[in-house]
């Protein structure tokens, strides 16, 4: 099977070929051209004449397809009275005792049947393949128990089936928050027995762990950071995001694949990071949501970080899904260009998840995952909150194309 698509007024390419991630996305060419894909790859630069299908791009953006790289999907149900609390001044305090919190997510994961939980995130997922997302990052964390663990962990494999994403990866987020009937030390010992049964069944690629007053300490993160290694797992950490821990060095000295949120960074460890081959993913939308503080996106591109967007869409602090939404947050609170936006829900998100060699830029071998956007990139973010997608190509083929772009499709 092969496809063309045709005359696009912009085609987002890296600047080499081959490359894992982009730290300096500003280098990003975005030049009117066509695509061709046969077999599922992306073929070359040249119009195919002899194609089986045809796209007609004028007008548009081709780009990568998005991947989201940090969500907590599958969650059961969701947290609107909260977030009303929240908006209205309740106290974290009064929530909590009114049962609001993480904790009112285990209690509803743990009381929605199977069926229920996937069919809630299978919903979640489809809206966000029409917003670009094609390739998505599902955790475990409110399991509440090991077995409320391990059985988010299948949840979120029932996903590789039932949400229409081609590619889905599941990370172990074993240390969310502390289970009734532990503290944290002792919780630790409990990830550390099911740490390898993580691993030897294959439920997870990484472990995760959130870092904060009320949950885990730096010392649980060098504990995390010693089974990942043990075990051939990714390390990603939720870190600095309502206060200041210095939890990046003791990520980065245990070799962690992403740091993520970032709003409260110290200054001090902005430089290592950027330097690292550590992932710095931001998500815009919890601050905004939860009236965070601002990460410091726009010093942590200028020193070259690998900078990652991500909806870290849950029923508390994110419950938003569309990636261009995201851009659209990120360009504006950080100072950042549709190309550094652009970059970062794609090939630099396509790295933490150990996808970039297969798909997050356009070169030819790679495969044909392709969004075409109805018009030029930087009107994703600027005409913020509407949704750009016209079509989605997975594979080489196309899978969804909005109604009022049928048109530009031949066979
Ligand atoms: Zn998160």
């Amino acid at each position: 099977m092969r496809g063309s698509l045709r005359n696009a007024a912009q085609v987002l390419r890296p600047p080499e070929e081959g490359l894992p991630y982009l730290r300096r996305p500003k280098d990003l060419r975005a030049e009117p051209g066509s695509v061709a894909v046969a077999e599922g790859r992306i073929a070359g630069f040249e119009d195919d004449a002899d194609a089986d299908w045809v796209l007609d791009a004028a007008g548009c953006a081709v780009v990568p397809a998005f991947i989201d790289c940090h969500t907590h999907l599958p969650f059961a149900g969701w947290r609107a009275e909260e977030y009303e609390m929240k908006v209205t001044g309740v106290s974290y305090e009064e929530i909590a005792q009114r049962g609001g919190g993480i904790r009112s997510s285990a209690r509803a994961l743990a009381q929605a049947p199977d069926g229920e939980v996937v069919a809630q995130a299978g919903a979640i997922a489809r809206d966000m393949l029409h917003s670009g997302t094609f390739g998505l990052e599902c955790k475990s964390g409110y399991g509440g128990s090991v077995e409320g663990e391990l059985r988010q962990l299948r949840l979120a494999h029932a996903l590789e089936v039932e949400a229409p994403q081609a590619r889905v990866a599941v990370t172990a987020l074993l240390a969310h928050t502390v289970p009734d009937g532990f503290d944290a030390d002792g919780w630790m010992d409990e990830v550390a027995r099911l740490v390898p049964r993580v691993a030897s069944e294959r439920l997870a690629q990484a472990l995760d762990i959130y870092v904060e007053s009320v949950a885990f300490g730096n010392e649980h993160l060098e504990q995390m950071g010693d089974l990942a290694t043990a075990h051939g797992l990714y390390l990603r950490a939720h870190v600095e995001q309502f206060a200041t821990h210095r939890s990046v060095p003791v990520a980065l000295a245990a070799g962690a694949r992403s740091v993520d949120h970032l709003a409260c960074l110290h200054p001090d460890d902005l430089r290592p990071l950027a330097r690292a081959e550590c992932a710095a993913v931001l998500l815009p939308g919890a601050e905004i949501m939860g009236a965070e503080e601002t990460a410091p996106g726009r010093a942590l591109a200028d020193a070259g970080a690998i900078c990652v967007l991500a909806t870290d869409c849950n029923p508390g602090t994110s419950p938003l899904q569309s990636l261009p939404l995201i851009v659209g947050l990120a360009v504006r609170r950080y100072g950042w260009s549709a190309r550094e936006a652009l970059a970062a829900v794609t090939l630099n998100a396509a790295w933490v998840l150990g996808w970039s060699a297969e798909v997050g830029s356009i070169e030819p071998g790679k495969a044909a995952d392709l969004l075409v956007l109805d018009g030029p990139i930087q009107h994703v973010p600027y005409r913020f909150g509407r949704n750009p997608v016209a079509a989605v190509i997975e594979s080489g083929t196309p899978r969804w194309v909005r109604r009022d772009q049928e048109w530009r499709i031949s066979a």
